[in-house]
C-alpha cells in the first residue's frame, strides 16, 4: 500500500508543480529554513495532496519559544539571534527523525513561522498520534541547555498541534487554529503541546471577545480601582494602601482581576492596564494624603506584572507618572511577585535598579511561594516582604501548624536582620494578628484590618485591632 501511496503522490506532485522540479523556495535568512511565504505554498499543496490521498494525513505543528524576548533583552539581539540559530538546528533534526521512520514521505517542511516561532510539517501521518510523539520528541530536544556567548542559557517551547482529520481548506485556518492551540498550551503553564480541538474554538472565540471588552474598557477608563489598608502592628495606624483592579462589567458584574489579568498579559493589554492603575493610584493617593493630612497612609503600594518588568522603559515611565501626579516618589511602592523576580533574575536587576534610584519603594509580593533563594533576592534592593497568606490560612489549625509558624517567624528575623520589613498577608482573624504582634511582624493586611474598599472609604476607615501591649 506504501508503495502505490508513493507513486500516487510522485504523479501529484508532477501534477501540482507543473512537471517541474520543486522550485526552491525562499528561505529565512537566519536559519535557512522555509520562509512563512514558501510555508503557506507549501501548505496549500500538502492540503491539495491529503484531499486526494485521504489515507494518510498530515499535522501541522506550531511551536512558540516561551519567554525568548526575555533572553533578547537580557542577553541582546545578537545573542537572541545565535540562540534561535541553535533551537532551529535542533527543530530540523528532531523533525527529521519521523523521515526514518516513514522512508516514503515526501519530506517534513520546517519554516520559521516569525520571531521565535517554528512550523513543522509532519507528512503522511498514518496515526494522528505520530503528531504527539514528535511534539515530545522537540520538547525533550529544546529543553536541553544551550550555551551562547559564553553563557548557559535554558529556554522551553509551547506547541500547538493541528490534525488534517479537521478537514482544512486553505493554509491560513490551518495555522490559525495550530496557533490558537499554541497559546492553549502557553495557558495551561507553557514547555508544553495542546491538540487543536473544536471546543478549543469556542474557547478562543470567547478569549478574543474578552480580550476587545477589556482593551475598550481600558480605553473608556472603565476600570476601578479598590484600596485595602495596610496596617503597622505596634500603632494600629494604616500606614499603606495597596492598589487593586476591578472591572466593573456592565453585563457580568465586577470582575476579578485573577479572571482578567491572565488574558491581559497573554494579549499585552496589561502594558497599558499597568500604566492606567500606576497613574490613577497615584493621582487618587495625592488627592487622599490632602484630605488626611497628617492621619494619612505613607504610601501607596501598586502591583507590577512580569511583563511590565520586562519593558526597559517602565522606569522612564514612572517617573513621568510621579511628574504627571505631584507624587513624591518615596510614597510610591510597587508589588513584583516572588516568583516573577527569581524568573527574570537578569531583566528584572536592571529595571528594579532603574526604579530604585527614582526613590521608589519595593516589595516582594507572595514572599514564601516562590522557591527563591535568599541569597538571590539579598541581590534586589528590595524595602519590604509580603508574607504570603498561605501562611496565615493554614498556620492556626493545620498539623503543619507550628512548623510554618517556625518558617515564618525566620522570615521575620531574616527580613529584620538584612533591614527589610515585612507585610503578613490574609489576617482573617484576632487570633493570626495576635500571633504576629507576638512574632514582631511590622506590618499586616487582610480581611480582619480592612477588606480592599474605595478610595473615598479610607478617610472613615476604622481598624478592628487592638495596639500592641494593650489590655
Ligand atoms: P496580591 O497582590 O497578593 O493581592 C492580595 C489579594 O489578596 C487581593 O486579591 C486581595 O483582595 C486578597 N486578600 C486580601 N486580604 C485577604 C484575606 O484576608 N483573605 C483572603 N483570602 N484574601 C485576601 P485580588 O484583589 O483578587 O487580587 C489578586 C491578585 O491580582 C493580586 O494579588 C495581584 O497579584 C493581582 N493584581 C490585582 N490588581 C492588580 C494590578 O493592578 N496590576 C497587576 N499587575 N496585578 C494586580
Ligand atoms: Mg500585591
Ligand atoms: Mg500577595
Amino acid at each position: 500500500m506504501a508503495q502505490s501511496d508513493t507513486q500516487i503522490l510522485r504523479a501529484l506532485d508532477v501534477e501540482l508543480t507543473g512537471g517541474q522540479p520543486e522550485e526552491a523556495p525562499a528561505r529565512d535568512r537566519l536559519t535557512g529554513m522555509l520562509s512563512r511565504e514558501a510555508l503557506l505554498l507549501r501548505l496549500e499543496r500538502t492540503i491539495a495532496r491529503a484531499a486526494a490521498q485521504p489515507r494518510s494525513g498530515f499535522a501541522v505543528l506550531f511551536l512558540d519559544l516561551d519567554g525568548f524576548k526575555l533572553v533578547n533583552h537580557a542577553y541582546g539581539h545578537e545573542a537572541g539571534d545565535l540562540l534561535l540559530l541553535q533551537v532551529g538546528e535542533r527543530v530540523r533534526v528532531a523533525s527529521r527523525a519521523t523521515d526514518a521512520v516513514l522512508p516514503a514521505t515526501p519530506g517534513n517542511a520546517v519554516a520559521r513561522f516569525g520571531g521565535d516561532e517554528f512550523v513543522v510539517v509532519l507528512e503522511q501521518l498514518l496515526r494522528p498520534e505520530e503528531a504527539l510523539t514528535a511534539a515530545e520528541r522537540l520538547l525533550t530536544a529544546l529543553s536541553c541547555e544551550y550555551w551562547v556567548q559564553g553563557t548557559r542559557v535554558t529556554i522551553s517551547a509551547s506547541i500547538g498541534i493541528v490534525h488534517s482529520d479537521g478537514g482544512y481548506r486553505n493554509a491560513s485556518d490551518l495555522l490559525r487554529d495550530a496557533d490558537a492551540a499554541m497559546y492553549a498550551a502557553k495557558s495551561a503553564g507553557r514547555g508544553r503541546y495542546a491538540l487543536f480541538d473544536s471546543t478549543l474554538t469556542q474557547r478562543v472565540r470567547l478569549r478574543v471577545d474578552t480580550e476587545r471588552e477589556l482593551r475598550a474598557a481600558i480605553d473608556a477608563g472603565q476600570l476601578a480601582l479598590v484600596y485595602q489598608p495596610i496596617v503597622n502592628l505596634q500603632s494600629g495606624a494604616v500606614v499603606g494602601i495597596e492598589a487593586l483592579v476591578r472591572w466593573p462589567h456592565p453585563a457580568k458584574g465586577v470582575i476579578q482581576p485573577g479572571e482578567f489579568l491572565p488574558i491581559a498579559v497573554e494579549s499585552g493589554l496589561i502594558g497599558p492596564l499597568g500604566e492606567w492603575v500606576t497613574l490613577k493610584a497615584c493621582r487618587d493617593f495625592v488627592r487622599l494624603r490632602r484630605q488626611m493630612g497628617a492621619a494619612a497612609p505613607e504610601f501607596v503600594s501598586v502591583n507590577v506584572s512580569r511583563r511590565q518588568l520586562g519593558d526597559p522603559a517602565l522606569p522612564l515611565k514612572l517617573a513621568a507618572m510621579l511628574r504627571d501626579s505631584q507624587l513624591e516618589p518615596e510614597h510610591l511602592h510597587i508589588e513584583i511577585t516572588e516568583s516573577e523576580l527569581v524568573t527574570d533574575f537578569a531583566v528584572a536587576r536592571q529595571t528594579l535598579d532603574a526604579i530604585k534610584a527614582l526613590g521608589v519603594g519595593l516589595s516582594v509580593d507572595d514572599f514564601g511561594t516562590g522557591y527563591s533563594s535568599l541569597a538571590s533576592l539579598h541581590e534586589f534592593p528590595i524595602d519590604i516582604f509580603k508574607l504570603d497568606r498561605s501562611f496565615m490560612a493554614s498556620s492556626m489549625r493545620s498539623a503543619q501548624g507550628p512548623a510554618l509558624v517556625a518558617v515564618a517567624h525566620a522570615m521575620i528575623l531574616l527580613a529584620r536582620n538584612i533591614n527589610v520589613r515585612v507585610i503578613a498577608e490574609g489576617v482573617e482573624t484576632a487570633e493570626q494578628l495576635a500571633l504576629l504582634q507576638s512574632l514582631q511582624c511590622d506590618m499586616a493586611q487582610g480581611y480582619f484590618l480592612g477588606r480592599p474598599m474605595p478610595i473615598e472609604a479610607l478617610a472613615t476607615h476604622r481598624v478592628p485591632m487592638q495596639v500592641h501591649g494593650e489590655a
